[in-house]
């Protein structure tokens, strides 16, 4: 036998018992979202390069190293997509859907980074993004904050916690660049590699270090939050009123800036203390600079991304309702007659709105009703040659073994309809 091959690295298969976890969460989020007017994009996986370098900022951690990127075969320069919004910002662009007007719209899909793996990091991961466009006002900003907040209601989901920032504006921003790189240039020996990398094009980064030996020289930094100007002040109070009215609690954290360069104005994050070091599950903010930075005409926006893994690792203990996707009924075929009528008679049950899983690949009695077990459904067809030479299909109970009926197939549509009702499975 030769060596079987892996998964790559950091890209994990979603079995099926995951997979129908994660479409429970998916479908109520679908319904938040629709709640609040959001409506659905899909958009490439696959972007060239040059949109993230221009969009995310090529100083990132995600640009400098975290893309996988390529050139195909026509010699473009291509990248597996790290996040959403650069991509949602240039389909915008390209339909003309941004210009003067108010977008409401959601995706999901997977992304892309190299990282190092852990738990809750990966390198493809999944996101829901969110993204409002053409709105300038802090009541967006408030609108996309109580979406959050009813989805972790609606996934009965406790102890998130909300941090709050604003960065201001790209002038007031500058002014306090300005002081922020005269302090660094007091810290010079304290400073990492990526730091002293980043002082002079982007210092601002250097506040969003992971490495625990920065923490000391940032927690001593100037704050970017008592440079704010005016508008951007007001702007941000008037969001912490809206959050207040709505009984919304939040921390304002100063050193929240976010590792993608694009955000302007209130930035946020959703984190847990239950996941360990990877403890933001939800983050956004404004981004109000980026569409015309990408070549549109100017346009306000905000928006915010959660991640999948983390979200569904968090909520691995709820039960979140029913698995629609199980079978009602397993159909057990014994012999050849019963073979040549099964596929067809599973179809006439399917017509009649049930879900059936059709032994197929024949077997005998014990093997099949293994399968039947496995299988989750809750009760077992049996059709057998006594039951094809007298037109009846036996329904047995599989979670009840003393129960088991002898019914006319064509009475059987109504039969089992009529144990629905009752409340019985199927
Ligand atoms: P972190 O600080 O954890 O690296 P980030 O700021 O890079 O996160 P964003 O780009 O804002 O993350 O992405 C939004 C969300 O997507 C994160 O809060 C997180 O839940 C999720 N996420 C980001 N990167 C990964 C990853 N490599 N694996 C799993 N989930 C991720
Ligand atoms: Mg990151």
């Amino acid at each position: 036998m030769s060596k079987a091959i892996q998964a790559v690295r950091g890209m994990n298969d979603l079995l099926p018992d995951t997979v129908e976890r994660w479409q429970r969460i998916e479908a109520i989020a679908r319904d938040v979202l629709h709640a609040y007017g959001y409506r659905e994009i899909r958009l490439p996986i696959v972007e060239k390069s040059e949109l993230f370098a221009r969009s995310i900022g090529s100083l990132t951690d995600i640009v400098e190293k975290e893309m996988y990127s390529f050139e195909d075969r026509s010699g473009d320069n291509l990248t597996l997509r790290p996040e959403g919004t650069a991509g949602c910002v240039r389909a915008g662009i390209e339909n003309g859907f941004l210009h003067n007007q108010i977008q409401r719209l959601w995706y999901a899909g997977p992304m892309f980074r190299h990282e190092r793996p852990q738990k809750g990091r990966y390198r493809q991961f999944h996101q829901m993004g969110v993204e409002a466009f053409g709105i300038d006002t802090p009541d967006i900003d408030a609108e996309l904050i109580f979406l959050c907040a009813r989805l972790w209601r609606a996934l009965g989901l406790e102890g998130l916690g909300l941090q709050l920032n604003s960065l201001g504006t790209p002038e007031s921003r500058a002014v306090y660049r300005r002081e922020l790189m005269r302090y660094l240039e007091t810290q010079r020996g304290n400073l990492d590699e990526d730091s002293l990398r980043r002082m002079d094009k982007n210092p601002l980064r250097i506040l969003d270090s992971k490495n625990p030996a920065m923490q000391e020289v940032i927690a001593k930094a100037p704050s970017l939050f008592d440079h704010l100007d005016d508008a951007a002040r007001a702007h941000f109070e008037k969001l912490g009123e809206y959050l207040g009215q709505a009984g919304i609690a939040f921390t304002v954290n100063p050193r929240l800036v976010r590792g993608l360069d694009y955000y302007t104005r209130t930035v946020f994050e959703w984190t847990t203390d239950r996941l360990g070091a990877q403890s933001t599950v939800c983050a956004g903010g404004r981004y109000d600079g980026l569409v015309e930075q990408l070549g549109g005409k100017p346009a306000p926006a905000a928006g915010f991304a959660l991640g999948m893994e983390r979200l569904a690792e968090l909520l691995a203990h709820q039960d979140l309702g029913a698995q629609p996707a199980r079978p009602q009924i397993y159909l057990v075929l014994l012999g050849a007659s019963a073979e040549q009528q099964g596929l067809v008679l599973a179809e006439r049950l399917r017509d009649a709105g049930l879900r059936i899983e059709c032994n197929c690949g024949g077997g005998g009695l014990k093997a099949q009703l293994k399968r039947a077990d496995r299988s989750g459904a809750h009760h077992a067809l049996l059709l057998g040659e006594e039951e094809v030479r007298n037109n009846s299909v036996t329904v047995k109970n599989l979670r009840d073994s003393e129960t088991q009926t002898q019914v006319a197939q064509n009475a059987l549509i109504d039969f089992l309809k009529k144990m629905t009702e009752r409340g019985e499975q199927p």
